[in-house]
């Protein structure tokens, strides 16, 4: 990270114009995390020389072991991109009727289950978690539902434990949307093995980053297996085709790329730490700006650096949202609107506001501070003194 930070200063130096200092660099929420070219260039040779693009190459196999390896699960299918892997999860179990699912995360969630036919059932978030709490899951069960699809938001797991139980008494199905939380585990163990299906993203703005890539992380072998016929067509072999399956295959390039990454990705998640917890120290003595919790025994993944705006506060979230924009630093309000003010959700019975308070109030105070390997920890300070 110093390295690369050092070379675009040099470069700007040698050739930049003295005489025309140039405007500051816009902060972004986050910039995604790239291994320095020339590591990537020998994998770009070998696909070359191949001719192996896409369809379950050499570098699609090693990533599937690698990444399995890596995160402490055993099996694992690679997408496209997450909102493929989603859709396909809820093919995979033959999801029907309704499916319960939060409001607080990015739409993606809801539109996988609108893609497969399926009606979204929104439920409360706990305050403590922003997670679904299993409480008012157990509330929204009708002889409809079939299927819950939690979000563990920003990586914080959620109530495992409570949604499994609900789930096991009514016989449903739990499909997690694990999008933010990869590589996070609690007491040593993957968070990512919990339900029967959990997925992941690789998109650029995630922790860890393919371009645009996913995973589905399955309990058995048969079960990938299936999954693997899912995403390419539902072909079985050359003349037998099982299922409607979908094109979610990841290519070559995404999975040489993800090899690449995971030799950098402890260093990504270090340099994460440091942001966070130069946050976390400029913020702790004001009260009227909430930060996230890291529950006891997690290992999280910084994934995220939520802020959340009391009313108390002297100016609203809105208002510091404005002033940093004004500074060329773009917060973004994760998760703001809630997924149910959408138009193809809003006339839920599910999508009224008194149903979903809690979230309703958490998407007014959040904003979502940069965090990104590469962030000076002086912007960090900078930032939280235009907060206060
Ligand atoms: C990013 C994200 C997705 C979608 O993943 P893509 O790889 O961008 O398709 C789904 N759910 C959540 C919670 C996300 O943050």
């Amino acid at each position: 990270m110093k390295l690369d930070e050092g070379n675009g200063n040099l470069l700007q130096h040698t050739h930049g114009n003295p005489m025309t200092e140039a405007p500051p660099k816009p902060i972004y929420v986050t910039e995604p995390f790239l291994p320095p070219l020339e590591e990537f260039l020998p994998s770009l040779q070998k696909i070359w020389e191949s001719r192996l693009l896409t369809n379950g190459g050499p570098f699609h196999g090693q990533l599937e072991q690698e990444l399995a390896q890596t995160l402490g699960v055993e099996h694992l299918s690679l997408f496209a991109n997450g909102t493929l892997a989603l859709i396909t999860a809820l093919q995979a179990l033959r999801i029907a009727g309704e499916v319960i699912t939060t409001p607080y995360s990015f739409v993606a969630t809801a539109h996988s289950l609108l893609w497969n036919g399926l009606k979204p059932v929104f439920v409360d978030i706990d305050p403590h978690t922003r997670n679904l709490d299993p409480a008012r899951i157990e509330e929204a069960i009708t002889p409809a539902t079939s299927a819950i699809m939690p979000v563990h938001c920003y990586g914080i797991p959620c109530d495992t434990a409570g949604i499994e139980r609900v789930a096991d008494t009514y016989g449903l199905k739990v499909i997690y949307d694990a999008a933010h939380a990869f590589g996070v585990r609690r007491h040593g163990k993957s968070i990512l093995l919990n339900g029967d299906l959990t997925v992941l993203s690789f998109h650029a703005t995630k922790v860890y980053n393919t371009f645009e890539g996913g995973a589905i992380i399955c309990p058995d072998a048969k079960i990938k297996h299936r999954i693997d016929f899912l995403k390419n067509f539902g072909f079985a072999d050359e003349v037998t085709v099982v299922a409607p399956g979908i094109n979610g295959k990841m290519n070559e390039f995404s999975a040489a790329l993800g090899l690449l990454q995971l030799k950098h990705i402890n260093a990504a998640l270090a340099a994460r730490k440091a942001i966070f917890e130069k946050y976390l120290e400029n913020l702790k003595d004001v009260p009227t700006l909430e930060t996230l919790h890291i529950p006891e025994g997690v290992t999280w993944n910084y994934a995220y650096c939520p802020i959340f705006v009391k009313p108390e506060h002297p100016a609203t979230r809105d208002e510091l949202y404005n002033r940093l924009k004004a500074q060329n630093i773009h917060p973004r309000r994760y998760f703001y609107p809630l997924i149910s003010e959408f138009p193809m959700y809003r006339g839920l019975h599910s999508a009224r506001r008194r149903n979903l308070q809690v979230a309703s109030r958490i998407s007014e105070e959040v904003l979502c501070l940069p965090i990104f390997p590469g962030l000076p920890l002086e912007k960090a300070d900078a930032i939280c003194g235009m907060l206060t």
